[in-house]
């Protein structure tokens, strides 16, 4: 990657990094009570995302071989999940460095908030001592990670991307 690719990916790079860091501080206080462990990987589905991250990837991966990966069975697969391991997995997008987590929402109407998170965790939790202590923001969160892609359509390609475009993470093994 040279170095406007990397000027170009900057806001993203960090907020990766503030994502990696609440995920771990997240992993810390709810170890008790979750129970992902590799090899399990009934979270890894075929996903699509926004550009400024189907480029980020495209850009650190090695296109070669994850072009040479087997073509998944159906569209719910993800295509990058090989031996129950992700071959992107340094680069793989937001949804996935949240896998697992208690991700907290708005509810769509905006009277109250709902909670997120995978059925093979929390088994033994009283939902009510969730609060926003101990789970994920994920509307501020997707909020920065939408006004990052929104900037970076906006000098991408002449205006190939709308702000709201989404791109199948598949087409990353077919570029
Ligand atoms: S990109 Fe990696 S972590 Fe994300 S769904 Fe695919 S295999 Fe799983
Ligand atoms: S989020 Fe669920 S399916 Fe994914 S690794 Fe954790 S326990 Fe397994």
């Amino acid at each position: 990657m040279n170095q406007s690719d990397k000027d170009t990916f900057t806001p993203y790079y960090q907020l990766l990094t503030e994502i990696d860091a609440l995920s771990e501080s997240l992993e810390k206080q709810h170890y008790q009570h979750l129970n992902c462990k590799k090899g399990c990987d009934l979270c890894c589905m075929a996903i699509s995302v926004f550009p400024v991250e189907f480029y980020a990837i495209k850009a650190e991966s090695d296109l070669k071989s994850i072009q040479e990966l087997p073509v998944p069975q159906n569209d719910e697969d993800c295509c990058y999940l090989v031996d129950h391991s992700c071959v992107i997995y340094p680069f793989r997008p937001v949804i996935c460095r949240t896998h697992g987590l208690p991700l907290l929402y708005m509810s769509l109407d905006g009277d109250d908030y709902e909670l997120s998170c995978c059925e093979l965790n929390f088994t033994n939790f009283d939902l009510a001592d969730f609060d926003d202590e101990n789970t994920y923001p994920m509307d501020r969160i997707n909020s920065q990670l939408y006004q990052i892609n929104k900037d970076f359509v906006a000098g991408f390609e002449e205006g190939k991307y709308s702000e709201t475009d989404r791109i199948p993470l598949s087409e990353l093994a077919q570029s």
